[in-house]
């Protein structure tokens, strides 16, 4: 199901690039500027078995990527002067914004040079826990145990499965329906009490991914003092907002930016909704962050920036660099805005 979504998707893409309706759609659909989106950026695996690959690009498409927009001749900016254009509706000239979410070293490792060639300010998102070593990247943990396994068994919301997983193509389709299954658990705490049963019952350490992938609170406080660098928080424990009371919901987005700032000792001022989908973050997580305080907050809901975006400040959509659709060919078309336009109906705006 998943790779027919990603067939489509990229059908979609070809198609606008080949009729050229990409040319044709931009001056509707380009809008002031974007917010572009990436999680890993590292240099790509053999493994064929790599079930968070669209979250991963590579130095070199991040580097065509930021060559793109500027030979068209976009401003780099980062998120406070994005806010500052939206404000004071300066729409002078087309803006992007480059973000990173979650935190990881590869940002640091791999991003960083990169950025550093086109003198390209970006943001990291940090989720708190994940800086601390405590959180679980439980997509990431979930894809190494099937990875290094012949047979899964696992008991979610009380069903127990046993799952096969010796193939490649196992693998996927047993990723892809515990994914999709954990993901749709309702309670507030279902999703994570159910990977720590799953880690608990293979004696995998569910927090070692955190402290492996992500920037240390160490590692973040000399991050944060480059010059083109922005933190911004991602809540505390990476949880799917709206599922949690509202309570519980407000302490993910103040707690977050509250241990982010005393840890890096400078203000935090712009958030990512964790997953940032529309089940995860809604009205009520958009009134949170602006009662929070954060002058901005991105979604990962697919839309270019549009004036009208000034009056939605914790709602903003972005564009994802994501990692199947790596093809230097296709950024115009991701630049046009005519991809995202024909994801939302071509409709301008998809707030609230
Ligand atoms: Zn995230």
């Amino acid at each position: 199901m998943k790779h027919f979504r990603h067939n489509m998707i990229r059908a979609g893409l070809e198609a606008l690039y080949y009729t050229g309706a990409h040319r044709v759609l931009r001056p509707i659909f380009s809008g002031i500027g974007t917010i572009f989106m990436l999680h890993n950026v590292r240099p790509s695996r053999d493994d064929s078995f790599q079930p968070n690959r669209h979250l991963e690009v590579t130095p070199d498409f991040l580097r065509a990527t930021l060559k793109h927009l500027r030979e068209l001749g976009i401003d780099l900016v980062p998120m406070d002067e994005l806010y500052r254009r939206l404000r004071t509706r300066d729409f002078s000239r087309r803006f992007a914004c480059i973000t990173l979410d979650d935190g990881y070293r590869d940002n640091r490792d791999f991003a960083l040079p990169v950025f550093e060639e086109f003198d390209a300010p970006f943001t990291v998102f940090v989720a708190s826990d994940f800086a601390e070593g405590t959180g679980g990247l439980w997509w990431v943990t979930l894809e190494r145990l099937i990875a290094a396994r012949s047979r899964l068994e696992v008991t979610i919301g009380g069903n127990e499965l046993c799952l096969d997983t010796a193939t490649p193509e196992a693998k996927q389709a047993a990723f892809d329906r515990l994914h999709d299954l954990l993901r749709s658990l309702p309670g507030a705490d279902d999703l994570a009490a159910a990977m720590t049963a799953l880690c608990n019952h293979y004696g995998v350490d569910e927090t070692a991914v955190a402290r492996e992938l992500c920037l240390s609170w160490d590692e973040l406080r000399s991050f944060a003092g480059h010059p083109l660098v922005t933190i911004g928080a991602h809540s505390i424990s990476h949880c799917l907002l709206a599922r949690q009371s509202e309570t519980v919901a407000a302490h993910e987005l103040t707690g977050s930016r509250g241990r982010i700032q005393d840890e890096l000792q400078r203000p935090v001022e712009h958030l990512a909704y964790p997953y940032g989908d529309k089940a995860s973050a809604g009205a009520r997580e958009f009134a949170l962050a602006a009662a929070a305080g954060f002058k901005t907050a991105v979604t990962t809901r697919p839309g270019m920036m549009f004036a009208e975006c000034a009056e939605h400040l914790t709602a903003l959509p972005r564009v994802s660099l994501n990692g199947h659709y790596q093809d230097d060919r296709l950024l115009p078309v991701l630049t046009s805005g005519a991809a995202t336009a024909m994801w939302n109906g071509f409709r301008r705006v998809a707030a609230a």
